[in-house]
């Protein structure tokens, strides 16, 4: 079990709800992280006194620092800050809840220092999926999901004693705002309808790639590399209720399945306390009062991001960064009505037909593959 944390995106969603869980059980922060948000980081070091706390910008920093000259905690900043924060030696695991690629090199930087790993930040996996799983093998660290998908498919695996008796990995979705909707009935969707996720409170970009679909396109890929299963292997299920976090099939067509009411809480609790379980503050499951449970096909001509994913695993190389890169940034677009919802799919796409891919050798084809994605979207828009 996790002794000492070092959290990365501290102030996010999943940030926040670790330092909850974090508190409940006694462990001790070593490291907060944040962009820009310094009220809430504030808070937390009073609370949590980690030893370092990072910004992403030497502006915020600066604040920060004038802010706690009161306390212990020493300030850093920018990319070379995070990898302090993933490295610290006083810590035994790195959450990593920062959103979007940002957090790849962080990733590899507490892998390299033997950092367990509890991983929420998904498009780091999508992005640099090989490197990640190389160095955590070569380093002997263990890369714990937090995601409430993949902690399901961990959870279901706990009794599976034979790799070979497996047979199909299956991602429930919730479907989003917009299930049942026809391609054209999303032309003039807003971002405040687009940012009403009907059963989980989560941060911006992972609400609107619910969606748009692209999180379970983002989820495919991530579950592909921490379980090291065939895509063909893996299927996406619309399931409305998120009761089932996801299932696994066997090959005696046995069918695995993991419940729970939709909290994070539990998927972070069980990557920080694993093997053990301890009580969580979550609502209880009571089935009687969920009365029915619900599945569909999704959609993949309405949701062309989740296409588009599956096209990005079947060319390879650094195709799904390129992806995962342009959706970030027509996202970013999208939350400031710089461009409209269905925008976003059709940009991942064209990504995918315009630009080079190549194979995946090192860090740096990886940010390459991420630069030229985001260059192409603003030159695009
Ligand atoms: P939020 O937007 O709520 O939080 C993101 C965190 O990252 C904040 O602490 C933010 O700081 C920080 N951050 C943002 N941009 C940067 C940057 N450029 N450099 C450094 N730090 C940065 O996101 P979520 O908590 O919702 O999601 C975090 C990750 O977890 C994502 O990858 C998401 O896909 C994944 N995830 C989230 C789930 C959820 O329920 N929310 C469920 C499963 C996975 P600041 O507050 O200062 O902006």
């Amino acid at each position: 079990m996790t002794k000492n944390l070092s959290v990365l995106g501290s102030t996010g969603s999943i940030g926040t709800q670790t330092l909850d869980v974090c508190e409940k059980l006694g462990i001790r922060i070593s490291a907060l992280t944040a962009n820009r948000n310094v009220d809430t980081i504030e808070t937390q070091i009073r609370k949590f006194k980690p030893e370092l706390a990072v910004m992403a910008d030497e502006n915020s920093a600066k604040e920060l620092k004038i802010r706690i000259a009161d306390t212990d905690t020493r300030v850093s900043y920018g990319m070379s800050g995070l990898c302090e924060a993933a490295s610290i030696k006083s810590a035994d695991t790195v959450l990593t809840a920062v959103v979007g690629m940002v957090g790849l090199k962080p990733t590899l930087t507490a892998i390299s220092a033997k950092k367990n790993i509890a991983l929420a930040n998904k498009e780091t996996l999508v992005a640099g999926g090989s490197l990640v799983m190389q160095s955590a093998k070569e380093n002997g660290v263990k890369i714990y999901p937090v995601d409430s998908e993949h902690s399901a498919i961990f959870q279901c695996l706990q009794g599976c004693h034979d790799k070979k008796s497996l047979k199909k990995l299956i991602l429930t979705a919730s479907g989003g705002p917009f299930f049942g909707r026809s391609y054209d009935s999303l032309k003039d969707v807003t971002v405040e309808q687009a940012l009403k996720h009907p059963n989980w409170s989560m941060g911006a970009k992972i609400t609107i790639d619910s969606a748009t679909m692209m999180n379970k396109g983002l989820e495919i890929i991530e579950a592909k590399w921490l379980f090291d299963v065939d895509v063909e292997n893996i299927e996406a299920v619309v399931h409305r209720e998120s009761i089932i976090h996801s299932m696994i099939e066997y090959t005696d067509n046995s069918v695995i399945a993991q419940m729970g009411v939709p909290d994070m809480k539990i998927p972070i609790q069980y990557a920080l306390t694993y093997p053990e379980r301890y009580p969580c503050d979550v609502g209880v499951l009571d089935l009687t009062q969920v009365g029915k449970l619900t599945f569909y096909k999704p959609d993949y001509e309405t949701f062309k991001c989740l296409k588009a994913c599956k096209r990005a695993i079947a060319i390879g190389g650094t195709a799904t960064a390129v992806a995962n890169g342009a959706n970030e940034e027509a996202v970013k677009y999208f939350l400031n009505k710089k461009i409209g919802f269905l925008d976003i799919g059709e940009i991942v796409s064209d990504a995918l037909d315009n630009i080079k891919i190549t194979e995946i050798s090192s860090l740096d084809d990886i940010l390459s593959a991420d630069k030229n994605a985001r260059q192409y979207v603003i030159e695009r828009i």
